[in-house]
């Protein structure tokens, strides 16, 4: 362990992340970051708190003990999340393997019973006649199947190629942050007594601590909002004032909107002026991001419950698939292939095609649950108890955290970020919360009635506009706070 440490490892430390061959010269407090001089001159030449890292040194010890527990705590996280993501990427190949026989089967199905009526009614009909008759009804039926069947098998092909590319980048991230872990662990643990050595490395632990912690989903970072925006979601065709109850924004930052009262999806660009809408004759309730074009959306047809995926396309929005639930549903959420629905009582986990895995909660005496999201992960899924409270589930649904403050009223709406922060809308007094990701306590109060926010009832995170949308109740205006 006392071993000095390598010219290697000391070049490895000293080096600037950014830029590879210059060597670190400075900390900028503000930022708390360690530079090179090409770094000050090119993004710290504003900033007033720059020490040189000689100064620094002694200034105060480094815990290193504490660092290389805290370095092995996360490399166990992102182990752990790369077996989960290829476990999602085998049961989302799995899926589009069983849909695919369970249409083969279907197929045969219909041509076994038709040929049997065929023969049935062939009494008296000349063989040729059969014969013809045969024929054009097996020809009928592939046809049909061909045009309807093979499209959403193809549709659904697309799904999984997409969602496994996501995967798979994911699991590239991981591997690369867990090979830079290990790396700084070695080095830590060898590092010996060089106090500049020691400090530089804490400070390049604690960021790549912080990179893992985001791909984990467990940030932790508070957002402070810079200011606000509003934009006019009506189009013509709507006959009445907009309910926008429910928001996606595609990674390109596009951004859909449900609007429950005019009954259609309506898509906006990265002005958030609408361009494309789509009427869906039913009534749409919540939305969410399956691929980085495609939504599914809640719809109740009078009372037929259906999840409707919808692309987006150039512009414009096309209906694709859709499968039908046995039960009311009130919220959405996807992670890597699992669909997570609420019913007014329950939360269910189905797969993409629409087949039921598991009842995950259920909701007793008159509690009620209504909206639900999940961690970037899938290691938590958050829903809303109509009793005002944020509950948070384990993967398998034991209740981690229940979580309820009089300031938010009545819980309306709930949306994770890519970086594992959780959002809340109340609706009386209207209220915009940050939550922590583990669902316990408030972080943050983002914005209230004194900003404008009037019966919030969707919210969404936008990575592309660092903003967080808000849609609201009998309103043509959706909200959008720019964010740090
Ligand atoms: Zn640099
Ligand atoms: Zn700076």
């Amino acid at each position: 362990m006392k071993w000095p440490l390598s010219k290697k490892i000391e070049n490895y430390l000293l080096a600037c992340t950014i830029h590879n061959d210059e060597q670190l010269t400075t900390y900028c407090a503000g930022h708390s970051q360690l530079c090179c001089s090409k770094c000050v001159e090119l993004n710290h030449s504003k900033c007033s708190k720059m020490t040189p890292i000689s100064e620094l040194t002694n200034s105060q010890p480094t815990d290193l003990q504490g660092l290389s527990e805290e370095l092995e705590t996360v490399m166990g996280g992102i182990k752990s999340l790369q077996i989960n993501q290829e476990a999602s990427v085998q049961s989302l190949q799995r899926t589009y393997k069983e849909h695919g026989a369970v249409m083969i089967e279907q197929l045969l199905g219909n041509l076994n019973t038709n040929i049997d009526k065929c023969c049935n009614s062939s009494v008296g009909t000349s063989n040729k006649n059969l014969k013809e008759e045969m024929c054009w009804s097996v020809l009928l039926i592939l046809n049909i199947f061909d045009n309807i069947t093979v499209k959403e098998l193809n549709k659904m092909k697309d799904e999984v190629i997409s969602i496994k590319g996501s995967i798979t980048s994911s699991i590239h991230k991981c591997t690369s942050l867990h090979n830079d872990l290990l790396q700084l662990l070695e080095i830590v643990q060898k590092i010996g007594d060089n106090k500049e050595l020691c400090l530089i490395a804490s400070i390049k632990c604690k960021h790549i601590i912080q990179q893992a912690l985001t791909l984990l989903g467990k940030s932790g970072k508070v957002f402070k909002v810079q200011g606000k925006s509003e934009y006019n979601v009506r189009i013509p065709s709507d006959s009445v004032t907009c309910d926008i109850t429910g928001i996606c924004v595609l990674p390109d930052g596009q951004v859909l909107v449900v609007d429950s009262r005019n009954d259609n999806v309506k898509l906006l660009n990265q002005q958030y002026q609408v361009v494309s809408h789509l009427d869906v004759n039913a009534w749409p309730f919540d939305i969410c991001l399956i691929a980085p074009s495609e939504v599914a959306v809640l719809v109740d047809a009078s009372n037929i419950y259906e999840v409707q995926f919808i692309t987006v396309n150039q512009g414009k929005l096309v209906p694709g698939r859709k499968f039908q639930l046995q039960h009311e549903c009130r919220g959405i959420a996807h992670q890597n292939g699992d669909l997570f629905v609420t019913s007014r009582k329950e939360l269910y986990k189905y797969t993409l095609n629409g087949k039921l895995i598991c009842r995950l909660y259920e909701a007793l005496g008159n509690s009620n649950v209504s909206r639900c999201a999940v961690s970037p992960t899938g290691d938590r899924l958050y829903i809303i108890s109509w009793h005002n409270k944020l509950l948070t589930l384990a993967r398998d649904g034991t209740l981690l955290a229940a979580y309820t403050d009089p300031a938010l009223g009545n819980l309306d709406s709930l949306h994770v970020t890519p970086a594992g922060q959780v959002l809340v809308c109340g609706g009386w007094p209207s209220t915009v919360q940050q939550v922590g990701w583990e669902g316990e306590s408030k972080l943050a109060t983002l914005a209230t009635q004194e900003d404008g926010v009037r019966w919030p009832w969707s919210v969404c995170y936008s990575s592309t506009t660092s903003s967080i949308i808000v849609g609201q109740l009998r309103d043509h205006n959706i909200l959008v706070f720019r964010v740090e």
